[in-house]
């Protein structure tokens, strides 16, 4: 299920879409704030890393987690090293290529499913 950030052009407000497919990804959402049509895709791969220290640590992956969790693309990957790291599983840097496709889109629904 891809998870794409948005800029919304009318209102300022920035927000994230989660797609259940690819080919309802292909189609821009209204904004959730105001309804226009006017959503740019954003890549936040920036705030990512500046996180992701902080995240790793105070991650819980016994916790459930619902659909907001998804929402946020930050959060992809993050369960999947934690978890990773607690099964002494060394992922390596195919892996940490892989969650960056994950980040922008391309293959969340993959990772979830081998996990
Ligand atoms: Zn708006």
């Amino acid at each position: 299920m891809p998870i794409y950030e948005y800029h919304c052009r009318a209102c300022g407000k920035n927000q994230s879409h989660l797609f259940l497919s690819q080919r309802e990804a292909a189609t821009t959402p209204p904004c959730e704030q105001c309804g226009a049509h006017k959503l740019t895709r954003l890549l936040s791969r920036f705030a990512y890393h500046q996180t992701e220290a902080a995240r790793l640590d105070d991650f819980d992956t016994a916790a459930p987690r619902d659909e907001s969790f998804y929402r946020d693309s930050r959060n992809v990957g993050v369960w999947a090293k934690k978890r990773a790291k607690e099964m002494g599983v060394d992922l390596g840097s195919q892996f940490e290529e892989t969650v960056e496709n994950a980040r922008s889109g391309k293959i969340l629904g993959k990772i979830l499913d081998d996990l």
